[in-house]
């Protein structure tokens, strides 16, 4: 997945660009500027190379989503659908932005599955936080059938799913609203930053005001601008956005290397009668970002983590035991704990986070195991793997 594998002169270049002719923030200081406009720049070919209206630029995946929810409407007392297997920012930027994260079951997708959703819509269901985990997609036109049947804001974080498609159309792109990460090991690396992504045009507004203190961009004079809302700042700094320039150039080559590296590992592990594939629903737009397999039991999945570690393969996630992915090992969101009282503490009815029951999710992710797919890797490095594959597997 990391794009910062192919970090070259041509990321230098940009940043030098700049630092020598333009300058750090991304509106106005036209004088100054020379017509260096790396945000706009890298928006522009986000949008062009998806086939997106709008892209805005933010300060990373995790105030895009924060922004994401803001623009489509999202807040005070809203229920928010989200999986128990994700990045735990999914879950903050709902309780932050004062709305109610609403945990639904997973499938063999490894993402939301459409009877999981529907199972706990309530008349103060307003959207579905659809995270395509490890690069690629769920059962997208049932979700997508679902959300608006109920009337729901379909906003899906991809910021682990860059240049990932679903039947030719970029994930991000399907619902209302999505997100992008460009952090340091995502897809496409700007340092940090990150993406909203919407084909409307009031999202959109929403999203480029928000995340710049209501400013409304009208013009040339900063201080003339007026605000017809509250916002806060998400910026990404032009240096940031000058990375992602030369990153997003290498998408194609990096989506071409991940996909062969993958399809040779996955390969190799179809002849063990004893593993069996996450399911893809569009298996040719995934990112290939990750490999993930399932284990006939909990137990033997945990035995081969430990046995390829043994091995000596790196990059072995087993996700239902990490406390980073999965809700199981979240103390402090069963706890809604943070430093200070949050919106959600003056919520009476809210969900006993103690006791979310996510049984069908558990049984998935307690077999799953992900592989990290790197861009670097060598025949040699491949080969490796393949060869410590025969060691820990059962034919
Ligand atoms: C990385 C990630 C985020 C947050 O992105 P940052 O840029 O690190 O803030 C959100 N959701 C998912 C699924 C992620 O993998």
């Amino acid at each position: 997945m990391p794009g910062f594998e192919l970090f070259d002169e041509t990321e230098k270049q940009q940043i030098d660009e700049v630092m020598e002719k333009g300058f750090t923030f991304r509106y106005n200081f036209d004088g100054m500027r020379n017509d260096v406009w790396k945000a706009r720049e890298l928006e522009n070919m986000i949008c062009e190379t998806l086939d997106i209206k709008h892209a805005h630029l933010v300060s990373s995946g995790t105030t895009a989503l924060t922004t994401a929810l803001a623009a489509a409407g999202i807040g005070a007392g809203d229920e928010v659908i989200v999986p128990p297997f994700t990045f735990v920012a999914s879950v903050e930027a709902i309780v932050l932005a004062g709305a109610i994260p609403v945990f639904a079951e997973i499938d063999e997708t490894l993402t939301l599955s459409p009877a999981g959703i529907e199972a706990v819509i309530t008349p103060k269901t307003k959207a579905v936080n659809f995270v395509h985990m490890c690069g690629s997609m769920g059962h997208m036109d049932e979700i997508k059938a679902i959300c608006d049947k109920h009337n729901l804001v379909l906003l899906e974080d991809a910021c682990q799913a860059t240049g990932a498609t679903y039947k030719g159309k970029a994930l991000g792109s399907i619902g209302q609203v999505g997100t992008f990460s460009f952090d340091s090991v995502k897809t496409i690396s700007c340092g940090e930053g990150g993406a909203v992504l919407t084909n409307d045009e009031s999202i959109y507004n929403n999203a480029h005001m928000y995340s710049d203190h209501g400013h409304d961009h009208i013009g040339m004079d900063r201080g003339a601008e007026s605000h017809p809302i509250m916002g806060s700042n998400y910026r990404i700094s032009e240096m940031n956005a000058a990375v992602g320039v030369a990153q997003w150039k290498k998408l194609d080559r990096i989506l071409e290397i991940q996909r062969r590296n993958k399809k040779a590992l996955k390969d190799a592990l179809a002849q063990y009668p004893e593993v069996s594939f996450r399911v893809l629903p569009d298996e040719a737009g995934d990112n290939a970002g990750f490999l993930s397999i399932m284990l006939p039991t909990e137990a033997r999945a945990q035995e081969v983590t430990k046995a390829l570690g043994e091995a000596g393969v790196p990059a072995v996630f087993y996700w239902y035991g990490n406390n980073w992915h999965y809700l199981k090992n979240w103390k402090h969101i069963h706890e809604m704990k943070s430093c200070a009282k949050l919106p959600i503490d003056l919520v009476a009815d809210r969900p006993d986070y103690n006791n979310v029951q996510t049984p069908q999710s558990d049984a998935i992710m307690s077999r799953t195991i992900s592989m990290l797919i790197q861009l670097s890797w060598s025949e040699q490095d491949i080969q490796s793997r393949i060869d410590a594959f025969a060691k820990v597997f059962k034919k």
